[in-house]
């Protein structure tokens, strides 16, 4: 196998495209085509009852209105519970998960220290005294987020997982995971995540937050993803002009 980069980028269709999401999904496209690598969609829609139609479909428009082309997916999780089932079943073989009722729970073992290396924070460090034990398959039938996450990035090939701060307190849950798998781990990097000028978490009450608000104020693509872009990153000689395909071709995580 060659090293190629394969990143993804991996929606609830449970609401709108929030720019948040949408810088996230264009840092991951970004390091992509800039290494010669993939960009993977997967639909995380196990919540059956919260996804929907018009949200994955305005998604996905919003992506391509961005710029953001894909090379694989969109991948639905959906579809994929038979994959989850089978890894929690093997955890339950080898001892480290059991039965309640119809769900799959995991047991985290107390006094261990996990340690995530982070690209951009460097090391972070959680305690497993603080880590609940955790559901991998709910009784419905359907996965929790951090196993079926887990469970598709290994399948998918994900080398590298570039999401926002948000996730960090997922991270170490994941990671046990990985390790109860006897899984390969991917690289990790969590960006900051974009607030408003209070120091609060983006959201309703600074403005638009979604990225179709801005295409139907009449933003224009372009104008967007230049502003997402310096959002985090800026090339080495401080432009502050510059197209994505210029960006692709300098950037770094
Ligand atoms: N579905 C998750 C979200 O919307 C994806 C998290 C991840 O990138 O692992 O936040």
């Amino acid at each position: 196998m060659s090293d190629q980069i394969r990143v993804r980028f991996a929606p609830s269709p449970t609401g709108y495209l929030h720019l948040g999401s949408g810088r996230t999904a264009l840092f991951n496209w970004l390091y992509a085509r800039r290494t010669g690598g993939k960009f993977i969609i997967r639909i995380e829609d196990t919540d059956r009852e919260r996804s929907k139609k018009e949200f994955l479909d305005e998604i996905l428009e919003d992506l391509k209105w961005l710029g953001l082309d894909w090379d694989e997916g969109p991948f639905f999780q959906s579809e994929r519970n038979e994959l989850y089932r089978q890894a929690a079943e093997k955890l339950v073989d080898k001892g480290v998960a059991y039965r309640e009722g119809n769900a799959i729970i995991f047991k985290v073992q107390a006094g261990r220290t996990i340690k995530i290396p982070d690209i951009i924070h460097g090391d972070i460090e959680f305690k497993t005294d603080e880590i609940k034990d955790q559901v991998l398959i709910k009784s419905d039938g359907s996965p929790a987020y951090n196993f079926s996450c887990v469970v598709d990035d290994d399948l998918m090939g994900i080398t590298h997982i570039i999401r926002g701060d948000d996730h960090i307190s997922n991270t170490p849950k994941q990671i046990l995971f990985y390790e109860a798998l006897g899984l390969k781990q991917p690289r990790f990097a969590h960006m900051p995540l974009m607030m408003g000028k209070d120091g609060a978490k983006l959201s309703k009450r600074h403005g638009g937050v979604s990225v179709t608000e801005y295409k139907e104020e009449g933003f224009l693509p372009e104008a967007l993803t230049n502003y997402l872009i310096l959002l985090g990153w800026s090339p080495k000689n401080g432009r502050e002009i510059l197209t994505l395909k210029e960006a692709a071709q300098e950037f770094d995580v």
